[in-house]
């Protein structure tokens, strides 16, 4: 065994997070415990009113996880077989499999390379007579454009909703993501901006008849119990993670106020480091993660080079969902959506992430 004099930091360290709020964690699912209202227990409702004021929208879903909120935004729409949405194939799986899951197809548009975000102008060629709905992904937690998206939305009379997996707290001018088109689709994996300690997710809407429709699918498809109407799904959030979630709701604006920082102290350190594209810190970014691109084919070795300093990164993704063996041979490749495939490379951040680990990993890069 080699002994390693350097620090080892993970790309997302949620130790720190669990320490400082134990105490309170511990209490909340003590208070579930003392209830056993395990399933839409009180801290559901109580979260649900909580996150629909803090997110400025009308109704807040709670659900099983942030693919179900996808799907379940979807059915409420009424879309399925023979319909098209359009998305994004620089993203994760479930964006794209949800729309297949409710039997309808994903058309890819390429992103814009400054933002790794799906390109609103690349829209309108896509458009077809089946094409029901847009999902933009607000990537890494930076906002798509979501002006011009609602502008084509509203000319080609189509739904719009927003998967903000990696955008909890972040805003379009001023504006929270998720609030804005037909229905914004969160999710509390761990991992995320806002992560329970196990999986959840959410739906966001100002329509009172989609909200319904939504609530109503959650719940086996029934208004009422033993009257069901559709087939629906069982995908409530649970109680102890709705409970867990409100104890850091009320932190999630400071939390996201330090990963700007974070981002902050990274692109100002990797200024002029060569072969490097930092992040642009545009306004409302909620940097779930830090993501860089590395040019001229060197991404692998450099992520070589940070494990042997212990320094941990990711890459999201490595294969655009276009090229996935699911849809493989179905669709052409994206040009700027392969090259952030072979770019892309995501360093570590966190809420908790302490200036002496930023510093040691850009002394690292500089050297
Ligand atoms: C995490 C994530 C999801 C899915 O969320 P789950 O809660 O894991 O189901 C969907 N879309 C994107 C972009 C994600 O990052």
């Amino acid at each position: 065994m080699t002994t390693t004099a350097h620090p080892q930091i993970p790309i997302l360290d949620l130790k720190p997070e669990i320490d400082e709020l134990r105490p309170e964690i511990m209490a909340a699912i003590g208070r579930v415990l003392d209830r056993t209202d395990f399933i839409m227990g009180e801290d559901v409702h109580l979260f649900e009113q909580e996150v629909a004021a803090y997110l400025g929208v009308k109704h807040a879903i709670g659900v099983n996880s942030g693919t179900d909120a996808l799907v379940i935004a979807l059915r409420a729409l009424g879309i399925g077989p023979g319909d098209e949405v359009i998305t994004t194939p620089f993203t994760f799986f479930a964006t794209a499999e949800s729309i297949s899951m409710v039997g309808a197809k994903p058309v890819f548009v390429d992103i814009d390379p400054a933002t790794l975000n799906l390109n609103p102008e690349l829209i309108e060629a896509a458009i077809t007579p089946n094409t029901r709905a847009i999902m933009p992904v607000h990537l890494y937690g930076n906002p798509v454009d979501m002006t011009r998206i609602m502008a084509i939305a509203d000319k080609h009379g189509l739904k719009v909703v927003e998967d903000c997996a990696q955008s909890f707290g972040a805003r379009w001018r001023g504006t929270q993501t998720g609030t804005i088109g037909d229905f914004g689709a969160y999710s509390f994996f761990p991992s995320k901006n806002l992560g329970a300690y196990g999986d959840g997710g959410l739906l966001a809407t100002n329509d009172d008849a989609l909200a319904d429709t939504a609530r109503m699918l959650r719940v086996h498809g029934s208004r009422k119990k033993y009257h069901n109407e559709t087939v629906g799904y069982n995908s409530r959030l649970d109680t102890i993670q709705a409970a867990i979630l409100r104890v850091k709701l009320p932190h999630i604006e400071k939390w996201n106020a330090h990963r700007r920082e974070v981002a902050r102290q990274y692109n100002e350190g990797l200024k002029g480091v060569e072969g490097i594209v930092t992040p642009e810190l545009t306004d409302g970014h909620a940097f779930h993660q830090y993501t860089i691109r590395v040019q001229n084919g060197r991404r692998d070795e450099l992520q070589r080079k940070l494990a042997e300093l212990g320094i941990g990164t990711m890459v999201y993704y490595p294969v655009p969902q276009d090229e996935l063996p699911i849809y493989k041979g179905q669709y052409r490749t994206y040009e700027y959506s392969s090259l952030a495939a072979k770019e892309a490379l995501s360093l570590p951040i966190s809420h908790f992430m302490e200036s002496k680990s930023i510093f040691y990993i850009l002394d690292r890069f500089n050297k």
